[in-house]
C-alpha cells in the first residue's frame, strides 16, 4: 500500500524507490531494468490445458508459509483467487485488513472498485478473471512489500501465472506494474504503455486503490481497459 505522506512528497517516494530497488539488486534480483520497460517476449513452456489441479498443487506448496517475517503479523495467507482459466489476470500489490481477514484478495474499498473496472468496465463477472497479489501475507499497517519479502513470494505467483497462462495480465499499481514489466519506470510513465511478463501481454495501470484517492485518473484506467478489451478480442 503506497503511503499518502510518501505520495504527496514526490522526493520521499523517489527514496522509498530506490532504496526499494537498491535492496532487490542486492538481493541478486534478475531482471531489474532501470529504463524502458522490457519488450522481449520470452517463451515459456505449454500451458497445461486446466489450471486448477496446478494451482491446487502450488498451493499446497505453500502451506502454512513461514518463509519471511510477514508470517508473525499475518492472519490468513492471501493466495489469489478466480477463474483457474481465466483469459484476464489482475496482479496487485498486497493483502489490506479485510483481505487477510477474509484471505481473498481486493475484498475491501479498493476491492469494490475493482469489481467495478470488471464488471462495469469490462462487463465481465468476477470469477470470471484471476485476482492475486505481489506478496501472500498483509505487511505491519500496509506499508510497502520490502524486497526480500517480494523475492520470497513471487515464485509462488510466477507458478500460478503459469498455471493459468491468462491471455492478458494487469499490473495494478507501482509493485506489480513494475515486477510484471521488469521495470523501475515510474507507474505514472509505465501505465497505458503496452509491455509483455514473458510472452504474455501486460498493461500496467494505477491501483484501485490509488483511484480512492485520485477519482480523476479513473479516465486513465478505462483508456487501459480498453486497451485490454481489444487484446482480449483478438487473441
Ligand atoms: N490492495 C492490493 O494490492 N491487494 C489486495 O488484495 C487488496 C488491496
Amino acid at each position: 500500500m503506497e503511503d499518502k505522506s510518501r505520495q504527496q512528497n514526490p522526493l520521499a517516494e523517489l527514496a522509498e524507490h530506490a532504496r526499494f530497488l537498491a535492496g532487490l539488486t542486492e538481493l541478486g534480483a534478475p531482471h531489474v531494468a532501470l529504463g524502458a520497460p522490457a519488450s522481449a517476449a520470452v517463451a515459456v513452456s505449454e500451458a497445461p490445458a486446466d489450471g486448477a489441479a496446478p494451482l491446487t498443487a502450488i498451493r499446497a506448496d505453500l502451506g502454512d508459509c513461514q518463509r519471511c517475517r510477514l508470517a508473525g503479523g499475518r492472519r490468513t495467507i492471501v493466495f489469489g483467487q478466480g477463474n483457474p482459466n481465466a483469459e484476464l489476470m489482475f496482479v496487485g500489490e498486497a493483502p489490506g485488513a479485510d483481505e487477510d481477514e477474509q484471505g481473498l484478495a481486493f475484498v475491501g474499498r479498493a476491492g469494490q472498485l475493482l469489481t467495478d473496472i470488471i464488471e462495469k468496465g469490462l462487463k465481465m463477472p468476477r470469477p470470471q478473471v484471476y485476482i492475486a497479489n505481489i506478496i501472500k501475507c498483509r505487511p505491519p499497517g500496509n506499508r510497502n512489500p520490502e524486497p526480500d519479502e517480494v523475492l520470497t513470494c513471487v515464485p509462488f505467483l510466477e507458478r500460478q501465472i503459469e498455471a493459468i497462462r491468462p491471455k492478458v495480465l494487469v499490473g495494478l499499481g507501482k509493485f506489480a506494474a513494475q515486477w510484471l514489466c521488469k521495470t523501475a519506470t515510474p507507474i505514472t510513465r509505465l501505465r497505458g504503455q503496452l509491455s509483455a511478463y514473458r510472452d504474455i501481454p501486460v498493461m500496467p495501470t494505477y491501483h484501485p486503490a490509488y483511484l480512492l484517492r485520485n477519482p480523476l485518473a479513473k479516465k486513465d484506467v478505462w483508456e487501459d481497459m480498453k486497451v485490454v478489451l481489444d487484446l482480449l478480442r483478438r487473441t
